[in-house]
């Protein structure tokens, strides 16, 4: 029963995305994780990035996604979003080693 469905803002928001460096950059931030240089803050949970997600005009199904996305990956909480998938979405930029 899904016709017509709107675009932009119920897309989950995956490395590929427009937005996903501005995602990034505000789950690293004060909003969220907060990183300095040895330390940061992490409740072990997926919190800042769904506040963000939801902040950023995403509907409950495609944070669902994405925050399945990041499990995945190896994101199971906010920090490991950063570690395990930025990361490695720069990595794949250079196509340098395997
Ligand atoms: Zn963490």
């Amino acid at each position: 029963m899904q016709n017509n469905k709107p675009a932009a803002a119920c897309e989950p928001l995956l490395p590929r995305h427009p937005r996903w460096e501005e995602f990034v950059e505000r789950l690293a931030g004060p909003e969220g994780c907060n990183f300095q240089t040895d330390s940061w803050t992490c409740f072990g949970d997926l919190r800042f990035s769904t506040a963000i997600l939801r902040e950023m005009g995403l509907d409950g199904p495609s944070i669902d996604v994405t925050t399945a996305y990041f499990k995945s990956r190896g994101g199971y909480c906010d920090c490991e979003v950063i570690f395990n998938i930025e990361h490695r979405t720069h990595a794949y930029d250079g196509r340098g080693d395997a």
